[in-house]
């Protein structure tokens, strides 16, 4: 295979993305192999060609980049453009530029990416937090939403967390441990019966929730749920889940869009008990 794309040629790929023939584009980016670990194809999409340092590369949370499971950038919605002062630099599976062309990439999306550049999978990073949460290093709590390991699996299901940017969910304990989620449903569910699933005595000291409308991590112990039980209604992860909202008053806007539910059904999260538990996850719990 051929040296990977200089900064100049990247830079000029993207800019000609749409202008030049993909034929063409691929001879400038090196020849047979699209640069993302990809089989060769004759039309490689530009979009799609990444340098060679990139392939396998680890975004800011450490998720290492898998060549063969990243998303299409049609299918998060990617745009060039940040959305409302979000934007890829800081994001967690933000893989910052590594040879000078001010070009990044992504651990979960495919090809070059822009970090002024967004897409609905976006997930904020915060400097200093490291991947197990404990951004103090004291082993005190760290009361913020950590970034979601590569590998973290479901402390309820087992699924693997990071599959499910949009709707995964976390807590963490006195003693500083962190436990990640798939869905609302699993983190409610952990709340309800801890010493089923937990590792640890120590209480829960904070837990955090994908807001049903913005898909932000919003403070789980604040919000609102909307006991959603139509589970052909929404597209989400093991099909049920209480729908989690920032303010009531979204809650309450979910609630009366649908027929089958009313303000009745908006609970806090400490409403969360074995029976609600059996609701959402019957048959993980003992
Ligand atoms: S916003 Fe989307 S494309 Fe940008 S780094 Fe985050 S996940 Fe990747």
């Amino acid at each position: 295979m051929d040296g990977p794309t200089t900064p100049v040629d990247r830079r000029r790929l993207l800019a000609l993305i749409g202008a030049s023939s993909a034929v063409a584009l691929a001879g400038c980016a090196g020849g047979g192999d699209d640069g993302d670990g990809s089989p060769p194809t004759d039309t490689p999409t530009p979009s799609d060609v990444v340098p060679e340092e990139y392939r396998t590369a680890a975004s800011l949370n450490d998720r290492q980049r898998d060549p063969d499971a990243l998303s299409a950038k049609s299918d998060v919605n990617y745009q060039d453009e940040p959305d409302d002062g979000q934007q890829c630099s800081g994001c967690a599976y933000y893989i910052p530029d590594r040879n000078g062309d001010g070009v990044g990439a992504c651990s979960i999306v495919e090809g070059n990416i822009e970090p002024s550049g967004y897409c609905v999978s976006y997930a904020a990073h915060e400097e200093g937090t490291s991947t197990d949460g404990d951004s103090t290093g004291d082993g005190e709590p760290s009361l913020a939403p950590a970034d979601v390991p590569g590998d973290a699996e479901c402390a309820v299901c087992g699924m693997t967390v990071a599959n499910f940017p949009e709707w995964n969910a976390q807590t963490v304990h006195e003693d500083d441990t962190r436990e990640f989620f798939c869905t609302a449903g699993c983190a409610t569910t952990y709340y309800a019966v801890t010493d089923q699933f937990a590792d640890t005595d120590a209480a829960i000291a904070g837990l955090w929730v994908r807001d049903f409308d913005s898909r932000e991590l919003v403070d789980g112990t604040s919000a609102s749920y909307a006991l959603e039980t139509d589970s052909d209604r929404v597209d989400d992860p093991m099909r049920l889940n209480p729908a989690p909202f920032a303010t009531r008053e979204d809650a309450v806007a979910y609630v009366e869009a649908v027929a089958h539910l009313t303000v009745e059904d908006i609970v806090e999260l400490s409403a969360f008990d074995r029976d609600l538990a059996e609701q959402y996850r019957g048959r993980l719990i003992e």
